[in-house]
């Protein structure tokens, strides 16, 4: 019997591919009822799929096969995990580099990926983008049993970074600086699609003017379309599929600083990525930014990160806090987890409700 909360956790597939009944196992000791697992990353699916580039590890076989066999046998329910947008594929970028976002400086991500090399990034107003990730999700539910389909990465990258990550790109820490290399995305397909709408060239808007608000929601729109396209395909296959998104922590920040108008997805649940430190916030914030998802009227589970758990005292806290504040249960990340020694208290946590 389940509570009717989510506890779960994010599960990285490769990690676990060796010994999946040892990990599953000690997933379930720990009281968790549900996985997010891995499935398809930012290299390409985790098993050989046809429709979708594959990571060069799981050519050969299949690196959920086993954690979804044994998860279903201890009765925890699985939902794929996929990186949806974010690409960094050799094979992708050789043959569809007119798939890749390109920044208002007029370069590809491709060439000058923005903070980190691994950032590139399909473009979301792109059809043959969207038939793509369409394809590829409707495989994995044919291939694998799954009891749900779990978006991340979907959305551009960051026009902004979080405070508590600023510093680490040699960022000034206490404000916005809005950089052209950072806007994204120009393709082709952006500025012709919006043109048509608005008469204009989004190459010519200055940041923060007035046209500039039509052209963030133009492109937050685009993102929200493919949200719901997925959400079509998941459904129309199979409506007890659920659909879910590892969405940036509260609607105000998600839609600034990466587009994402979350609070507009037709999905049946958000687990917004509420790693406090990353915004330079301390575990209390958590509580707020539960309350701030929840005011959009969505089902929200608290995503946490267990890196900036430090003890006992730290994972019941921020587990708590989100529990009172109405949070639908938790999704900790990640599992194996960062302090091992720290799975007694998680138990915990998780026994409380
Ligand atoms: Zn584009």
């Amino acid at each position: 019997m389940t509570s009717g909360y989510k506890k779960a956790f994010w599960v990285n597939s490769k990690a676990i591919a060796q010994n999946p009944e040892k990990h599953i196992k000690e997933i379930v000791e720990i009281g968790a009822d549900e996985i997010f697992l891995l499935s398809i990353d930012n290299e390409g699916a985790l098993y050989p799929a046809k429709l979708s580039v594959v990571a060069k590890e799981a050519r050969q076989r299949s690196l959920i096969e086993g954690a979804i066999r044994e998860a279903k046998r201890n009765g925890l329910k699985v939902h794929a995990w996929i990186v949806a947008l974010n690409k960094p594929n050799e094979e992708l970028i050789t043959k569809k580099r007119e798939w890749f976002v390109v920044s208002k400086e007029g370069k590809s991500c491709v060439d000058e990926p923005p903070y980190i090399n691994s950032y590139k990034w399909l473009c979301p107003s792109n059809e043959e983008v969207r038939s793509y990730l369409l394809g590829t999700i409707q495989e994995l539910m044919e291939t694998y049993d799954v009891d749900g389909i779990h978006l991340d990465y979907i959305r551009l990258p960051d026009l902004f970074l979080p405070e508590g990550l600023r510093e680490r790109y040699s960022l000034e820490k206490s404000k916005d600086v809005y950089m052209e290399k950072y806007d994204f995305c120009y393709c082709k397909k952006c500025r012709e699609g919006f043109m048509k709408e608005f008469g204009f060239d989004p190459i010519e808007i200055k940041f923060g003017t007035r046209k500039w608000y039509e052209w963030h929601a133009w492109r937050a729109g685009k993102i929200t379309e493919i949200v719901k396209a997925v959400n079509v395909t998941v459904k129309s296959y199979d409506s007890s599929i659920e659909t879910s998104a590892a969405v940036f922590a509260t609607p105000g920040y998600a839609y600034r600083i990466v587009f994402q108008q979350w609070a507009t997805w037709p999905l049946d649940s958000f687990e917004p990525m509420i790693y406090h430190e990353y915004y330079d916030k301390n575990i209390n914030w958590i509580g707020e930014a539960v309350m701030e998802g929840i005011s959009s009227g969505k089902n929200i589970v608290a995503g946490i990160f267990l890196g900036f758990l430090r003890n006992r005292e730290d994972i019941l806290n921020a587990v708590g806090i989100a529990l009172e504040k109405g949070s639908n249960g938790v999704c900790f990340f990640v599992y194996p987890m960062p302090h091992p020694e720290l799975k007694e208290a998680i138990k915990e946590a998780l026994s409380k409700f």
